[in-house]
């Protein structure tokens, strides 16, 4: 789509203006190489990938003759094999239900949102759903989660702020398991700014769900902002280190975001990306399409 593309130009247009300027060449040399490598660091896919889209070229020089699409061809092979492996949506398939998504993040990063996408994306799979609001810092994300239960006619638990988000999870998993919901969305703290307090918190809550069922959280999804580049990479870490990270969801792709930054983050990490963001309404989520986003940034 259009808005998918928005959140890719920054990264396909430093590549394409490259490849662009090999038009008519029978071969690439070295400094066309050299050229093509750099354009992919610039572009946030990361010095590995860039790399090995480098080693693939080198050993394809004479393809260059056949046009820049067959170039493009080569690196867009590249760059969905790295991508396809983990391009996994989420499986609401544990048993005993509820299956427990715990929802991570820094604060701005499109947490709420995301739960509220997902909500819906599970409401239309026919599944039982309910939202529970662990990020009991913010009165406003206690509020704004309660406008999208609302909305969209979910159950959602939720206590007074400052309360205690693991008592409140622990509620929220029996009662879930008494009415017989499917599958249990936590939003969760996102102040990286305190990383020892985040770090107990995400623990205890962690403690309190395994005491209800071991399995429990079957998923721990980390919301990203793409337009925030390196950063993103950077918060992978920390919160892989804080809380776990089973999985991956990237916002903000419509925007001038820096979509490339998502490659580097399946080269480095292979976690998977269940899906991105491309709006703020309820169905600006979609499925993570491998080769369809490595089309999009080979041009
Ligand atoms: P939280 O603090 O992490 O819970 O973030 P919010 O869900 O409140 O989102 C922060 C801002 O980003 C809000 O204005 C959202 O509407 C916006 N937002 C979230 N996801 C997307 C997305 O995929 N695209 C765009 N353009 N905006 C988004």
């Amino acid at each position: 789509s259009e808005r998918l593309l928005g959140g890719f130009r920054r990264t396909s247009e430093r590549l394409g203006e490259n490849l662009a300027g090999l038009t008519g060449k029978s071969r690439l040399d070295d400094d066309d190489l050299d050229r093509i490598e750099e354009a992919l660091i610039t572009a946030d896919l990361g010095p590995a990938m860039a790399e090995r889209i480098r080693d693939r070229l080198a050993a394809r020089r004479d393809a260059v003759a056949g046009g820049i699409e067959e170039l493009r061809k080569i690196v867009a092979d590249e760059i969905a094999a790295v991508l396809r492996p983990v391009a996994e949506p989420l499986d609401i398939d544990a048993f005993p239900r509820p299956q427990v998504i715990l929802v991570i993040g820094v604060n701005g990063s499109g947490k709420t949102t995301t739960i509220a996408k997902l909500a819906h994306l599970f409401q239309e799979q026919d599944y039982g759903v309910m939202l529970v609001a662990g990020d009991t810092f913010r009165a406003a994300a206690i509020g704004q989660l309660k406008v999208w239960a609302e909305r969209l006619g979910v159950p959602i638990m939720a206590g007074p702020e400052g309360g205690d988000s693991a008592g409140i999870v622990f509620d929220a998993v029996k009662q879930a398991t008494a009415t017989g919901i499917d599958v249990l969305i936590v939003d969760t703290a996102g102040r990286l700014q305190n990383k020892r307090e985040l770090m107990d918190e995400l623990a205890k809550i962690k403690r309190v769900l395994g005491r209800l069922n071991p399995a429990a959280p079957h998923d721990v999804v980390l919301v990203l902002d793409a337009t925030t580049g390196q950063n993103a990479l950077s918060q992978i870490d920390v919160f892989r280190e804080v809380a776990g990270v089973t999985g991956l969801v990237m916002t903000k792709l419509d925007g001038t975001a820096r979509g490339g930054v998502l490659v580097s983050a399946a080269e480095r990490h292979g976690l998977p990306i269940h899906a991105i963001g491309i709006g703020e309404t309820i169905d600006d989520l979609r499925p993570f399409d491998a080769d369809e986003i490595a089309g999009i940034i080979a041009g």
